[in-house]
C-alpha cells in the first residue's frame, strides 16, 4: 500500500466532529478493545470495551456501533457461501476475505485463487454499508450527512476503504454524493493519540454501550480479532446451516486445533455427517509458504483462513507497539482477552444474535439473496500485471451473481 493511503486522517475525524452538519457514526473493530488500554498503562489484553465506547462518546461521536455486528454479518454470508459451494461443487477450498492485505497479496501473487476467495466483504465494510442504509433508514438519518469512521488495528484498511467498489451504499441509493461506505479509517494508535490530544482523563471516562440495531456482538464476532477466530466463528454457523441444529457442540465453541500462535494450523471439523478439512495461516511468510506447499502437496482443504499479520488483527500494524521478545507475550495476552470474552457471551454464534435476526427479517432477506449481494459482497481484480505478467482480469467472483463462472 502506498504511503498516501497509510497517512493519518485523524485531522479529518476532528473536522467531522466539529461540523454541526455532519452525523458521525464510529465503529470499533474487535482487536481495539484489548489493546487500547496499553496506551494508558493497562496490561495487554485488558478488555476495555465500555471505556472504549465511552471515550468515543466523550470525543463527540453521534453514534458508536460495533464492527462485531459486521463480523456476524460476514459469518452469515461467508458460512452460507461455503455451504453453497460444498453443495454445488466448488470452487473449493474457499478462502476467507476479511483481511485486505491478504486479498491484495492474492490479487498480485496468486490471482488464480481469486475465484476461491469468499466474495463476502470485510466486517468493517459490511458494518459501514449497513450504517449508511439500514441504520440510517431506521433512525431517520440523511445518509449524505453521515461520516462513517472505522477505528481498527489495521493500516491496510486505509487502502481498502478507498477501493472503488467500496461504495455499496452510494450504489444502493444511486447517489454518488453518499461517497464511500467508510469515509475515514484510523488505527488504535491514532485513537489513543486522539484521546491524548483532547486531554481526556482515561481513568475517569464513563463506560458506555454500543448503539442498538447494528451494535450487538457475539462470542463468534469478538474472536474475529485473532488468528483462527474467523474459522471458528464460521464453523459454529456452518454447523447450524448443515445440520439445522443449535447451539453448536462444545467442540465448535472451543475449536482448539485452530487456536494459538502456531503459523499454520489444521483441523478436521464434523458438521453432523459432513467432515471438513480446514486450515489457518497467519503472517506473510506463513501464507506464502502454505500456498506454495499447497501447489505441490495435493492436500485437500474445504476452507482456509488467511490473516496477513502474525497473530491476526490483534497484531495489526496500527496497534500499540511492543518490541521483541515482549511482542509475542503481548499478542498472546490480547488473544486471551478475546477468548475470555467469547466464553462469557450469552450468544456464542452469529446466527443467534437477535440484531442479526432482525436485520435479515426487516431489511436484507436471506443470506446470499439480492440485497446482501448488493451490499455485502464484492469482487476482486487480477493485479499480477504489477509484476509485469499480464493475466486475465477476473471481473466477477461472487457466486451469488448470475455472471459467476466456476
Ligand atoms: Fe489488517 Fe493485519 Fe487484520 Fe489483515 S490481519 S485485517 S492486515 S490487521
Amino acid at each position: 500500500f502506498d504511503s498516501m493511503h497509510a497517512r493519518s486522517e485523524l485531522h479529518l475525524v476532528k473536522e467531522a466532529i466539529a461540523d454541526p452538519n455532519k452525523i458521525v457514526v464510529i465503529q470499533t473493530a474487535p482487536a481495539v478493545r484489548v489493546a487500547l488500554g496499553e496506551g494508558f498503562g493497562y496490561e495487554p489484553g485488558s478488555f476495555l470495551e465500555g471505556k472504549m465506547v465511552g471515550a468515543l462518546r466523550a470525543l463527540g461521536a453521534d453514534y458508536v456501533v460495533d464492527t462485531n455486528f459486521g463480523a456476524d454479518l460476514t459469518i452469515m454470508e461467508e458460512a452460507s457461501e461455503l455451504v453453497k459451494r460444498l453443495q454445488t461443487g466448488g470452487p473449493i477450498p474457499q478462502f476467507t476475505s476479511c483481511c485486505p492485505a491478504w486479498v491484495r497479496f492474492a490479487e498480485i501473487y496468486f490471482p488464480e485463487l481469486l475465484p476461491q476467495i469468499s466474495s463476502t466483504r470485510s466486517c468493517i465494510a459490511m458494518e459501514a454499508a449497513v450504517a449508511k442504509t439500514y441504520f440510517a433508514e431506521a433512525k431517520g438519518l440523511n445518509p449524505k450527512q453521515i461520516v462513517s469512521i472505522s477505528v481498527n488495528p489495521c493500516t491496510a484498511k486505509k487502502a481498502e476503504t478507498k477501493r472503488p467498489e467500496q461504495n455499496a451504499a452510494a450504489r444502493y441509493y444511486n447517489d454518488e454524493e453518499i461517497g464511500m461506505d467508510t469515509d475515514i479509517s484510523i488505527t488504535t494508535r491514532e485513537f489513543i493519540q486522539w484521546i491524548k490530544d483532547e486531554n481526556l482523563d482515561f481513568e475517569s471516562i464513563e463506560e458506555s454501550k454500543f448503539d442498538e440495531l447494528i451494535g450487538q456482538e457475539t462470542g463468534a464476532s469478538i474472536i474475529f480479532g485473532n488468528t483462527g477466530g474467523v474459522m471458528e466463528a464460521a464453523m459454529r454457523t456452518a454447523y447450524k446451516l448443515v445440520t439445522g441444529q443449535e447451539p453448536p457442540p462444545v467442540a465448535l465453541t472451543h475449536l482448539e486445533d485452530v487456536r494459538g500462535m502456531q503459523g499454520v494450523k489444521e483441523a478436521t471439523v464434523e458438521l453432523g455427517d459432513l467432515t471438513l478439512k480446514v486450515a489457518v495461516a497467519h503472517g506473510g511468510k506463513n501464507i506464502r509458504d502454505f500456498l506454495n506447499d499447497l501447489k505441490t502437496s495435493g492436500k485437500h482443504y474445504d476452507f482456509i483462513e488467511m490473516m496477513a499479520c502474525p497473530g491476526g488483527c490483534i497484531g495489526g500494524g496500527g496497534q500499540p507497539r511492543t518490541k521483541l521478545p515482549q511482542a509475542v507475550k503481548t499478542k498472546e495476552a490480547r488473544i486471551a482477552g478475546l477468548y475470555d470474552a467469547d466464553a462469557n457471551y450469552e450468544f456464542r454464534s452469529s446466527f443467534e444474535s437477535p440484531e442479526i435476526k432482525a436485520i435479515y427479517k426487516n431489511f436484507l432477506g436471506e443470506p446470499l439473496a439480492h440485497k446482501p449481494h448488493e451490499l455485502l459482497h464484492t469482487t476482486y481484480v487480477d493485479r499480477s500485471e504489477i509484476l509485469g505478467v499480464r493475466k486475465d482480469v477476473v471481473p466477477e467472483t461472487c457466486p451469488t451473481s448470475p455472471k459467476f463462472k466456476k
